[in-house]
Formats: structure tokens, sequence, C-alpha cells
């Protein structure tokens, strides 16, 4: 059967393929966007689900909009105004997915940072978008470049990670923040907030959500994946009503609704009485290995510039000018496994040749990280041999 016209540019995600490399014995993972497994809450997980297998009527096929005691909590915490409502989704990758399809046409503008996140870029360019790169500096986005954007092409959405971003992990400051808002505003621009990192600061103080500062005109994606357990699968978009309905009728045609049992799960996790303390310890050992490495980094990698960050999952490395993807490729032989940075961003776009790596340092032992960073030095110092 012929694949259909609009899948025929879609490539594999390479971080799927790099990841799949990286199960080899030996090999360093700095690869994937994985947390650490020793953070999933199996102590409150496990009496739980013990608990949750009493109810038979948990395993019934539910609601497409969700379960209704984890939308009730997602009222609560997530809602700005009463007119703002939420869908349960298969992840927040589903939201991506189902956002692009109810509100894209083949062509249509909308303005992503660059880099930017691989799995919104892989939706996007499914859609046929017409994807305008909005260059990011250390506080955000390029606020000239954005507003002449909005301006002149009159982009649809403006889809923006403002905290701890994938995979810079930048984070938009204060100022940043208040300006894109009004911009949004001004120019009827709708923006996609997608925060799965937001929980996950270990140092600096709270900003508002970008969508906070301009509540009618914007929509969140939020995640459990990176601070509950990504395997369970459970995301919420939220955001004024006259946005979200349309989703619920196309979740309907996806996937009928996300698993019952698991949304039951993630909402008695979130509400045990000890899960603040479990995220606070989380936040605490990403804050170490985020020193690990970066110490580790400054004393091997003199040469090379590490992004300072004050949470999330990742660090972007810029090197000294050099071909990333085949830096990659040799780290790879040698044993560990980065993401050479080109890949996040969009094809067919001009964008200056990138001498950056992404490194995540969630997943990998304290010892790991050192030794990684010990391989990487290593291929360095031969390559400039
Ligand atoms: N958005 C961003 C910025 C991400 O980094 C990820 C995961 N890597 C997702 C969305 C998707 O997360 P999930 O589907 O697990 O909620």
């Amino acid at each position: 059967m012929k694949i259909a016209r609009s899948l025929q540019s879609l490539k594999p995600s390479y971080i799927r393929e790099i990841l799949a490399a990286a199960k080899a014995p030996h090999m360093i993972s700095l690869a994937g966007g994985l947390p650490a497994e020793d953070t999933f809450p199996m102590h409150i997980l496990a009496p739980i689900m013990t608990q949750l297998a009493r109810l038979p009527s948990l395993f019934q096929y539910g609601p497409t909009q969700g379960y209704g005691p984890l939308l009730a909590y997602c009222d609560q915490h997530f809602a700005y105004q009463p007119t703002h409502t939420s869908l349960i989704t298969t992840g927040s990758q589903q939201g991506l997915d189902l956002i692009a399809r109810a509100y894209l046409d083949a062509g249509d503008a909308i303005v992503m940072e660059a880099p930017s996140y691989l799995g919104a870029l892989q939706v996007f360019e499914l859609a046929q978008a017409r994807i305008l790169p909005v260059a990011q500096t250390s506080t955000g986005p390029d606020l000239t470049q954005l507003e002449a954007y909005f301006a002149k092409h009159s982009p649809k959405l403006f889809y923006a990670v403002p905290d701890f971003h994938n995979p810079t992990g930048v984070c938009w400051s204060h100022a940043t923040r208040e300006h894109v808002a009004t911009l949004c505003q001004r120019y009827g621009v709708v923006l996609l907030e997608d925060a799965p990192y937001r929980e996950l600061r270990f140092s600096g103080e709270s900003l508002p959500m970008v969508s906070e500062l301009c509540p009618e005109q914007a929509v969140v994606l939020r995640s459990f994946s990176k601070y509950v357990s990504p395997g369970m699968r459970v995301g919420v978009i939220t955001g004024p009503e006259r946005f979200i309905c349309p989703l619920i009728t196309l979740k309907q045609a996806a996937d009928l609704h996300s698993s019952v049992p698991m949304q039951a799960l993630l909402l008695e996790t979130l509400m045990y009485s000890d899960f603040p303390q479990h995220l606070q310890a989380i936040r605490t050992l990403y804050q170490v290995r985020y020193q690990v490495l970066t110490g580790a980094l400054a004393e091997q990698l003199p040469q090379c510039a590490a992004t300072p960050i004050d949470g999330g999952m990742f660090v972007w490395l810029t090197l000294p000018r050099c071909d990333v993807e085949q830096l990659a490729a040799h780290l790879l032989q040698q044993g560990v496994a980065v993401v050479p940075g080109s890949v996040f961003y969009p094809a067919d776009v001009d964008a200056p040749p990138c001498c950056a790596v992404r490194l995540n340092f969630t997943h990998a032992e304290p010892d790991t990280l050192v030794e990684g960073v010990s391989r990487m030095a290593d291929v360095f110092a031969h390559i400039q041999e």
C-alpha cells in the first residue's frame, strides 16, 4: 500500500535512533531526555495500585475529556479563569498532535524557537506548517524578530518552552515573558506554552507562566512525565473552552480516551501527603547531577561552554567550531551518546551552523557522568591533534 503524501517526508526521530544505539553494553548515554528511574515514586504507587485494583469501574471505558476527579484537580490547579477547561491526553506529545491537527492547514504559519523540541518539530512538519524560526537568546526569543514575524506573517501559533527549554535549558526572563504576552495579545497570535520541565526548578526564583499573563490568548501543555513517570503517559492541555472543545472531538476519533487507571493512579500520587517532599528530593538529586556534569566539563573540556541553568534536564554545550554530527558519531564509537544540536532546527531553514550538543544529566549516576565527560575529552583531544 502506498504511504500517504503527507507522510512521505517523515523521518524517524534521530533521538529515538540514538537511544537504540545507546543501549549497547558499556555505552554511556547522555542523549535521551530520561528521568532517573530512582525518582519514580514506587513507594507511593504500589499501595495505591493495590487499592485501585479493587475498583473494576476504573477499568471500564471512560469519558474522552478525562477522568472526572483528575479534571477537577486540573481545574483547581491549572485553570486561570472559570471559562478555562482541560483535556487529559496520552502524554503532552498527544496534545501537540491534536493541536496541529485541529488548527493547522498545510502552509499555515507558526513560530517556533530555534532550536526547538524535536517532537514538536516532527508534529508541525508533519502538519506541513510553514515554520518561522525565532532565534533564542539567553533570556528567551529574540523579541524584535518575533514581532516582525507576528506583524508580517500573522502566524496562528507561537509554540514555546519558556521554562528550562529542550534542548538549551534556557529559562525566559520576567521581562521577556511580559513582552511576549503583550505581543500575542496585540497581534492575536495564540501562545502554545509547553511546560514539561517547570516543576524541575532547582535554583533561582520562580517566574509566572507566560500564559498567566495572556490567559485568553494561550493554551498550556503540561506533562507528568518528568516528575512522576513518563511510562504512565499522562499529560493535560488547559486553556479557554473555545480552544479546547474541538480537541475533545478530535481525541474521540484518535483514541477514545487516555487510560483511566493511569489517570486515577496519577491523581492519587499527586495528592499523596508525601508527594511534595518527593518532588523536592528529585530537584535536589538533579541539582547535584547538574553540578557534577558541569564541574567535570569545566575541568576536562575548558574550551567548551555550558549554558548555565536553574532547572530542567539538559545542558547545551557549545564547542569550538566543528561538525557536530560527525563529532556525535565519533563519540558514539567511543561509547558516549550525545545529541548533536543541529537536529533541533527545522528542515529547510537557513540557520547558522550549529556548534553545540545537548547533554542530559538526569539519567546517569554521577560517576557515569564524570566518565562520560572524560570519554568526550579523549575524543576531543584526538580530533584536535
Ligand atoms: N514537550 C517537550 C518540550 C518535551 O521535552 C517532551 C518530552 N521529551 C514532551 C513535550 C513530551 O512529553 P510527554 O509526551 O512524555 O508528556
